[in-house]
């Protein structure tokens, strides 16, 4: 009998939680979970804020399933250059799509490409150590905007808000340890009412209860002052001397506007009111949200999480996995495919790169955390040649 076999492409919380399902719903099944990055984890490693530690430890419950002898991590092997995604699909019984949205939704206003305006996933990857955005480079001023109204621009705000002493137990890479302390006045502007606004009161509890940030808000005439948003922003603490640095939240502002004559100068907005309001702004970040792009359709091809166009969060994509492995197996047979799975290793082979499995991920693992100072829970390396040469690429060389 045919065994049935399957490779995801994309090891972020969708491609995992994709494996899991597998594991779980076909007993016997081969996987070959594929990587762009040397580097597992999608965007838990490099979107979740660094001092989100208790987030990123859902990492922890994977190790077992790679420690199977028939799942294979190939991570450093982007599928569609290394790899055509056409004989992925020659090769295997099922191909699982979990490419995640990398594309940043714009605002599509004028002066949006000036100096000093930055996508927040970027900025998040950046100060994460994303090998793609280490050369950002973003400023930070003193008044910094964040547009945008979900946990994404809380991050941000938090992250930028947060004391040096708040930071220290975050893996917050080292290049980015100079935004702390940058940021005087923090504008949150929400085009949505607080009522729509999807923060999780929670994370605005967490703003409001920083060591040296005030928090304010203001709301349009007419805003429900009982939104649980609204609520969270009431119960903000006065404190009795002037904060370090202000967060202000104000809802029912559109963006129409970045003005500046070489960078970014300040963002116009108009009110719910239609009235225009200038805020001043060294420093503008954009938090409306991931696009996945085309989809590679082929057939026995299945998006998961967010290539699939879903925009939950990680434990959104663990029953979005298992419901999309249910459909999968429920419409699959395994074929005998030695004759193209033989070639697929081959083309591996021929690349000469020699792609970095889980063992090696556990090699940079130990080196990141071997370098960590104080409290820190690793030193990220963030260049793609650090990360090969930590997993020891070259030493059998
Ligand atoms: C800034 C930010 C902060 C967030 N914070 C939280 C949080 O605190 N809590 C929470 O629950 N959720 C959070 N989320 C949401 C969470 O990150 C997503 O729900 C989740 O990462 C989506 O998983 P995914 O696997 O679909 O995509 P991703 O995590 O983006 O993973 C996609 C993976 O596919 C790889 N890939 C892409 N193309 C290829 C290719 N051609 N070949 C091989 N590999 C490829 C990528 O390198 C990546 O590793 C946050 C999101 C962002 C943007």
């Amino acid at each position: 009998m045919n065994r049935l076999t399957a490779a995801i492409v994309g090891a972020g919380p969708a491609g995992l939680f994709t494996l899991d399902a597998l594991l779980r719903q076909a007993p016997g099944v081969r996987v070959d979970l594929y990587e762009r990055l040397p580097t597992p984890f999608g965007l838990i490693r490099s979107g979740v804020a660094p001092d989100h530690q208790g987030v990123k430890a859902v990492v922890r419950q994977f190790d077992r399933a790679f420690a199977r002898e028939e799942v294979r991590l190939i991570a450093d092997c982007e599928v569609g250059a290394a790899l055509p995604l056409e004989l992925l699909c020659e090769a295997y019984d099922l191909v699982f799509m979990a490419t995640g949205a990398p594309l940043s939704r714009r605002l599509g206003v004028p002066g949006e490409d000036l100096d000093g305006v930055y996508p927040a996933a970027a900025f998040m990857a950046w100060l994460n150590g994303h090998p793609d955005h280490v050369d950002l480079n973003p400023q930070v001023g003193e008044q910094v905007v964040i547009v945008g109204g979900g946990n994404v621009a809380l991050d941000v705000a938090r992250v930028l808000a947060k004391t040096e002493a708040e930071m220290a137990n975050s893996d917050l890479c080292a290049h980015a340890r100079r935004i702390t302390g940058a940021a005087r006045v923090i504008t949150l502007a929400v085009r949505a009412m607080p009522d729509q606004a999807r923060f999780i009161p929670a994370e605005i509890a967490a703003l409001c209860r920083l060591e040296a940030a005030q928090v304010g808000f203001e709301l349009p005439a007419g805003a429900d002052r009982s939104a649980p948003v609204a609520a969270a922003l009431s119960a903000a603490p006065q404190r009795p001397s002037p904060a370090r640095v202000r967060i202000d939240f104000r809802f029912g502002l559109e963006a129409i506007e970045v003005e500046g004559r070489d960078r970014i100068e300040r963002v116009r907005f108009r009110g719910s009111d239609g009235l225009h309001d200038c805020v001043p702004a060294d420093t503008l970040i954009v938090a409306v949200g991931q696009e996945a792009g085309a989809p590679a359709v082929k057939a026995r091809t299945y998006p998961v999480g967010w290539a699939a166009g879903g925009r939950g969060d990680i434990p959104a994509a663990r029953a979005e996995a298992a419901a999309a492995v249910r459909r999968a197996l429920a419409e699959t047979a395994p074929q005998p495919r030695e004759a193209a799975y033989a070639q697929l290793e081959g083309r591996l082979e021929e690349t000469g790169r020699g792609f970095l499995d889980w063992a090696a991920w556990r090699r940079i693992d130990a080196a990141e955390r071997a370098a960590a100072l104080g409290s820190r829970p690793r030193e990220k390396l963030v260049s793609r040649g650090a990360l090969r040469e930590a997993a020891r690429l070259y030493e059998t060389e």
